[in-house]
C-alpha cells in the first residue's frame, strides 16, 4: 500500500477570481471542505452573496466588447497555453480532485484528461466557428451565415466532476468570444480554484473568465441577472428542471440543464461474460456510484435460470473483491462517498429496498477500509436481487454503489422498462448479436447509449447527451452543440453593384 503525497499543504480560505484578480468576497457564510477519506479539513469556502456575483458579471460585461473583437486564432492561443499549463499540473489537479471528492486517483486522472481534451477541442475554434455561404441566391446576390458570440454566460456545476464539468462549456463559450462566470459546487470547490490559478497564469485578459464560489444565493443572482445571456447547469433534476430551466428560460436566457439519471444496463444471454462483468464493476461501483452515467439497474434477459444464477454469482464475487480505501492509495479500487450526508442518503435507500421486499444479496453496510481510515463516508457495494420496476430503489437516483438486479423474459420487455423510466441519461446493452444491439440503439429513449460499453461517456468532440428528465434545453455541452449554444447566427445578404 503506497499513499501518494497529498496536494494540499495548508488549510486556506478560498477566494473568488474576478476581473483577473483573486478577491475576497463579501460572503454570508464560510463552509468547511472536508476530505471524505481522512475526514481532515482541507479548505474553507466562502458562500458568496448576490453582490459578489454582480461584481463578476460586471467584469465580464466590461471585458466582452474587446474579447469578441480579438481574432479567433488569438483567442485559441490562450487555450493552447492553458492546455500546456494543465498538462504540467496534471497530477496535482488529479490529486486535488481525490482529496475533495474521494474518488480514486485513476478516476481523477481520467477526469483531468477529459477536461484537457475539451480545452484541446476548443483550440480549433477558427474552424469550428465558421459559418457558410452561397453565391447567387439571386443573380448577383450572395448570402452568408456568420456565427457571433452573445455576451456573458455562466456555469453552475455539481460536486461530482468538479474539474471537468465546467470544461464541458467554458472553453467553447470563451473561445467563441463570450465572457464567462463559473460557480463551482461548494462541496468540491478546490479543483476549479486550481484551474483558475492556471487560467490566471495563462494570461487571459481581465474579466474574460471569472469564478464565484457559493450556493443557492449565487445561483439565484445568476438567474436574475439581466446581463447573463445563458446558463449551463449540471446537477440534480429537481434543481435543474424546477429552478434553473424554468426560471432561466422564463427570463429569456438560453439554458442547458444536464440533470439526474437512473441508468439501465442490459445483459443478453449471449453476452461475453468476463468482459461484461468487468465493465459492470466499473459502471456500477466506479466513482462509488456518484456518476450521472453510473449503472443503477441491471437487467438480465432470458428465462435460463442457470445462466442467470451463474452470471449473478460472478457479479457478486466481483463486487465483494473491490478494495475500498483512500483514493490516493493506488491499490484502492473504490473510494468513499463525497460526504457523510450522501452516505446517510444511500443507507436510507438500502433500508427502503429491504422494506420494499428486494433481496439484499450483497450488503454494502458491512465493509473494511484499507489503511484503517475513518468509516464516516465509506460504504461497500450493495446488490439487490428481485427488484421490481415500481420499487423506489428502481426509480429514484441513489447516487451510490447500489445495484438493482431485475429480470425480463426478452429484449422487448427490457426496452419497455427503460422507455418507461422518467430518466434518459444513459443505457447499455451487452450482447454478441448485432441485430439485438441495433434494435436496442434504435428503440431506447435515452441520450447516451453503450453497446458493450458500460459507461458511454461522449468524448469532447461529441455532445454529452441526455433525454427526458435527464436533460432540459435544446443543445448539450461539448462538441458542435456547444458551439451552437454559445453563438447566434446572423444572415447577411449582399448585392454586388
Ligand atoms: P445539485 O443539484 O445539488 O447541485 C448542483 C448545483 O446547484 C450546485 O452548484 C449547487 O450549488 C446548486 N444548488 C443547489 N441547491 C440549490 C438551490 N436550492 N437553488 C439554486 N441552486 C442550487 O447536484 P449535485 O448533488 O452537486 O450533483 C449531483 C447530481 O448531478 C446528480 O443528480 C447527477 O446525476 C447530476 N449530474 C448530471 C450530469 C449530466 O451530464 N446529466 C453530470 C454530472 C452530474
Amino acid at each position: 500500500m503506497v499513499v501518494l503525497e497529498e496536494p494540499i499543504k495548508e488549510v486556506r480560505t478560498l477566494r473568488n477570481y474576478v476581473n483577473g484578480e483573486w478577491v475576497e468576497p463579501s460572503y454570508s457564510e464560510l463552509r468547511d471542505v472536508v476530505n471524505p477519506a481522512t475526514m481532515k479539513l482541507c479548505a474553507k469556502v466562502p458562500i458568496s452573496t448576490a453582490g459578489d456575483v454582480n461584481a463578476a458579471v460586471e467584469a465580464a460585461v466590461e471585458a466582452f466588447p474587446r474579447w469578441r473583437r480579438t481574432p479567433p486564432l488569438t483567442r485559441s492561443r490562450y487555450f493552447y497555453r492553458l492546455k500546456e499549463l494543465m498538462e504540467g499540473s496534471f497530477e496535482e489537479m488529479s490529486r486535488v480532485s481525490v482529496v475533495e471528492h474521494g474518488k480514486i486517483i485513476d478516476e481523477a486522472r481520467g477526469e483531468t484528461r477529459r477536461g484537457i481534451e475539451n480545452v484541446e477541442v476548443a483550440t480549433g475554434i477558427p474552424s469550428l466557428m465558421m459559418g457558410y455561404n452561397l453565391e447567387d441566391i439571386s443573380s448577383g446576390i450572395d448570402e452568408c451565415v456568420v456565427k457571433q458570440p452573445l455576451g456573458v454566460f455562466a456555469c453552475i456545476a455539481p460536486f461530482n466532476f468538479p474539474l471537468m464539468v465546467p470544461l464541458w462549456f467554458m472553453p467553447y463559450a470563451v473561445a467563441t468570444g463570450n465572457t464567462y462566470v463559473v460557480k463551482p459546487s461548494p462541496w468540491t470547490p478546490m479543483s476549479q480554484t486550481k484551474l483558475f490559478e492556471l487560467i490566471d497564469e495563462a494570461g487571459f485578459p481581465p474579466g474574460v473568465i471569472n469564478m464565484v464560489h457559493g450556493d443557492a444565493e449565487a445561483v439565484n443572482a445568476i438567474l436574475k441577472h439581466p446581463d447573463i445571456k445563458g446558463i449551463s447547469f449540471v446537477g440534480s433534476t429537481s434543481i435543474g428542471r424546477d429552478i434553473i430551466y424554468r426560471e432561466g428560460a422564463a427570463s429569456g436566457k438560453r439554458v442547458q440543464a444536464q440533470c439526474g439519471a437512473k441508468n439501465f444496463l442490459v445483459v443478453m444471454p449471449d453476452a461475453i461474460v468476463d468482459e461484461t462483468v468487468s465493465s459492470l464493476m466499473t459502471s456500477f461501483f466506479g466513482s462509488t456510484g456518484q456518476r450521472c452515467l453510473a449503472g443503477a439497474n441491471l437487467v438480465i434477459v432470458g428465462e435460463d435460470d442457470s445462466f442467470y444464477r451463474r452470471f449473478l454469482n460472478r457479479v457478486i464475487i466481483g463486487a465483494s473483491n473491490i478494495k475500498i480505501g483512500y483514493g490516493l492509495d493506488e491499490s484502492t479500487q473504490m473510494g468513499p462517498l463525497q460526504a457523510e450526508v450522501r452516505k446517510k442518503r444511500v443507507l436510507g435507500f438500502i433500508g427502503k429496498g429491504v422494506e420494499e421486499g428486494a433481496k439484499l444479496v450483497r450488503d454494502g453496510r458491512e465493509f473494511e477500509v484499507l489503511g484503517g481510515y475513518p468509516k464516516n463516508c465509506f460504504i461497500g457495494p450493495s446488490i439487490f436481487e428481485g427488484v421490481a420496476p415500481d420499487m423506489v430503489v428502481a426509480k429514484e437516483e441513489i447516487f451510490g454503489p447500489v445495484m438493482n438486479v431485475m429480470r425480463t423474459k426478452d429484449l422487448d420487455a427490457a426496452i419497455g422498462m427503460i422507455n418507461a423510466s422518467e430518466y434518459g441519461n444513459s443505457v447499455a446493452i451487452f450482447t454478441s448479436s448485432g441485430k439485438a444491439a441495433r434494435r436496442f440503439q434504435y428503440e431506447v429513449t435515452c441520450g447516451n447509449v453503450g453497446i458493450n460499453v458500460g459507461i458511454p461517456a461522449p468524448v469532447a468532440f461529441f455532445p454529452f447527451s441526455g433525454m427526458k428528465d435527464s436533460f432540459f434545453g435544446d443543445l448539450h455541452g461539448q462538441g458542435r452543440d456547444a458551439i451552437e449554444f454559445f453563438t447566434e447566427r446572423k444572415v447577411v445578404i449582399t448585392r454586388w453593384f
